[in-house]
């Protein structure tokens, strides 16, 4: 190889360096673009968060209305076997156990209140009715 052979190769040689730098420097993601997938991130989340929570809501309001409506279902049946007219006192939950495969639980944590024979049970959280 003669001198300029071989300084062919040393700048073949220099450009393919500075090439592959470049390449490592490009690698990755810049601080622009990371905040800016954080930033869609965080709007997607403040979007869809409170519509999660308004979902939950609702399906705890239903549980629970269904749960009311389990108990009114037992106190009748309870009154038809019990002979107890319209305005008895509603069977405690001991009489009521054998009724219930599992005692209802509010899923918000409220109490409920089996009323007399003939008046809809109640649950202690607001909007929990029948
Ligand atoms: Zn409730």
């Amino acid at each position: 190889m003669n001198v300029s052979g071989k300084a062919t190769v040393m700048k073949k040689l220099a450009v393919n360096s500075l090439s592959n730098r470049n390449r490592k420097s490009k690698s990755g993601f810049t601080l622009v673009e990371i905040m800016l997938v954080v930033l869609i991130i965080g709007l997607l989340a403040a979007l869809a968060i409170p519509s999660f929570m308004k979902a939950r809501k609702k399906a705890q309001r239903v549980t629970c209305i269904e749960n009311l409506r389990v108990i009114a279902g037992i106190n009748d049946q309870w009154a038809i076997e019990s002979n107890a007219n319209s305005g008895t006192a509603s069977p405690t939950w001991a009489q009521a156990g054998s009724y219930f495969k599992s005692v209802p639980v509010c899923p918000t944590g409220g109490n409920y209140t089996p009323n007399a024979i003939g008046v809809d049970p109640d649950c202690s959280v607001n909007g929990h009715t029948l």
